[in-house]
């Protein structure tokens, strides 16, 4: 089995921990223990090889705490977390990067960009404050992948998981 650690990162209240439950045991949960950090393992194939994550949903409250060095050492690869219905967390995703980078001394990680909550405005329940264009273009800049999802509605949620094996195992 190869072991990959993982990281999610992103503002507050974008989802992250219920894209992270959705991935490992299947459902939505509503908001739980949004200050408490936790770590989830979930064995998949991929590529017909066995991976076990070790996936790290952080409960940072901003850009200062979201980043710990506990984080950045020993991560194989970033879920950076934001809402298509706002656009302050898309704004952070670019300072969480730089900082990811400053971290590693590196120009270049392993990453995948998330624009959470694609329900919302599909369901005309809130506006869409971020386009795909604005997020494929930032992922673009980043050398990373990009996908949106609805964890409420299982939309492309594992496809996130598949994507960061893809772009951590490129390396
Ligand atoms: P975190 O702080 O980033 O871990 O966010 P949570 O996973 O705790 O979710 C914050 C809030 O957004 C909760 O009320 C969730 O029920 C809600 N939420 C999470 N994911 C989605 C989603 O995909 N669609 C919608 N509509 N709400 C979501
Ligand atoms: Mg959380």
């Amino acid at each position: 089995v190869k072991k990959r650690r993982i990281c999610v990162l992103g503002s507050r209240s974008v989802g992250k921990s219920a894209l992270v439950v959705q991935y490992v045991e299947g459902h939505f949960i509503e908001p739980y223990f949004p200050t408490i950090e936790s770590i989830v393992f979930k064995n998949v194939t991929w590529n017909g090889e066995n991976y076990e994550f070790e996936i790290i949903d952080t409960a940072g409250q901003d850009e200062y705490s979201m980043l710990s060095s506990r984080h950045a050492i020993g991560i194989h690869g970033f879920i950076l977390v934001y809402s298509v219905a706002s656009r302050p967390s898309f704004d952070m995703i670019r300072a969480v990067h730089d900082k990811i980078l400053n971290y590693h001394g590196v120009s270049q990680v392993p990453c995948v960009i998330v624009g959470q909550k694609s329900d919302l405005p599909e369901k005309k329940l809130a506006p869409r404050q971020v386009t795909p264009q604005e997020g494929q273009t930032l992922a673009k800049e980043l050398h990373a992948a990009w996908i949106e999802t609805s964890a409420s509605s299982n939309i492309n949620v594992s496809k996130v998981f598949d994507l960061l094996l893809q772009e951590v195992e490129q390396q």
